[in-house]
């Protein structure tokens, strides 16, 4: 439906979005994962129109738009802290756009209704917006974007000033409202957890360049650079060097570590247990901390030549200086 070729992007002589292609199908959540400053907001407001000069193409169903203004492209925005209109109810908030249209009253009424079903807002039309819980005020904000009914929804960090626990209600069901309506939505984060719960795929950015595109397990299960698994909080990458748990790990693992910087030991194929060691994918541990966090531990264990790997792990009564046994799955020895 959006197809991004080959956009870059400099402030005076700064690039600031380097060669970025992205395609986004229809009623797909398309999640823009990456540091601040990576360029996220920068590629938002190429899409909506509202930064121009630009190299490269963006195409709708096909038709390059560059030329089509910002308020004829159809696409609805979300921005931070919701940004209500704090002097409007929530009926005249989600009437906004739709007045600004040029719509019938009647029109407006019957609209403004309709999205509040849609949303779970029936009721609410005269509530004073500052009135709202966060939850609420959400709704509200996602109402006034649904409203103009729009191709394509874009939303630039809308839960970011928001706490942890708020959050991770909110961005549930900010998902289903999307996927209910059959919306298509770019969704912009530096969070990679908001990123993991919404997203069908997420395009991972790094210094204005998309580093890797894939659904959220498969950038999880295998990142395709060191910045990708580091960003995700993948930890154990090692330089590839010349340690002789290194080469092991190396030696035992399908992969082909010719053009690797780093070797990476993904967390998912590590299995800590107390037993002696057996085969050729035990390696010999001692416990070198261990951080509890109520319904799992953090532990660091130094195998071998002390190489330190940091595992998360249900048990939760380990001890310092404890030996262990570590089982690392081959194929879970990723090069880098
Ligand atoms: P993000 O949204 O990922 O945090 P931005 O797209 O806002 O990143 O910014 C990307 C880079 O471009 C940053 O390094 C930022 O400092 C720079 N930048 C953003 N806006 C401007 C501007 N108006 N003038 C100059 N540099 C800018
Ligand atoms: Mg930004």
């Amino acid at each position: 439906m959006l197809s991004l070729k080959n956009i870059s992007y400099s402030y005076g002589d700064f690039n600031a979005v380097k060669n970025v292609s992205l395609e986004v199908n229809d009623g797909e959540i398309i999640c823009l994962l990456g540091p601040s400053g990576c360029g996220k907001t920068t590629l938002l407001r190429i899409i909506t129109g509202l930064e121009k000069g630009y190299t490269g193409k963006v195409l709708l169903d096909g038709k390059d738009v560059g030329d089509v203004p910002v308020n004829e492209r159809d696409f609805g925005l979300m921005f931070q802290d919701f940004a209500l209109f704090p002097h409007m109810s929530v009926a005249e908030n989600i009437a906004y756009g739709l007045k600004r249209r040029g719509k019938q009253k009647q029109d407006i009424k019957k609209q403004v209704t309709s999205i509040l079903e849609q949303v779970g807002l029936v009721g609410f039309e005269k509530r004073d917006v500052n009135m709202l819980s966060g939850g609420q005020k959400q709704r509200v904000a996602l109402a006034r974007s649904l409203a103009p009914n729009p191709r394509l929804l874009m939303l630039d960090e809308p839960l970011g000033s928001l706490d942890a626990l708020l959050r991770d209600q909110l961005i549930v069901e900010l998902r289903d409202t999307i996927r209910s309506v059959g919306l298509t939505a770019i969704y912009v984060t530096h969070d990679q957890k908001e990123a993991f719960s919404i997203a069908d795929r997420i395009a991972v950015m790094n210094s204005g360049r998309i580093e890797q595109i894939d659904t959220p397990q498969q950038v999880y299960e295998s990142p395709k650079t060191a910045f990708v698994a580091r960003f995700l909080g993948l930890s154990n990458s090692f330089p590839k060097g010349d340690s002789s748990v290194i080469k092991r790990l190396m030696d035992i693992s399908p992969h082909d570590f010719s053009n690797a910087d780093e070797i990476l030991v993904h967390p998912m194929g590590i299995t800590i247990s107390k037993s002696e060691m057996r085969t050729n994918n035990e390696f010999n541990g001692i416990i070198q901390s261990v951080v509890f966090r109520g319904d799992h531990s953090h532990v660091v264990i130094h195998i071998d030549d002390k190489l330190p790997l940091r595992v998360t792990t249900l048990e939760s009564n380990y001890a310092v200086g404890q030996l262990v046994t570590l089982q690392i799955v081959p194929e879970y020895i990723l090069p880098m």
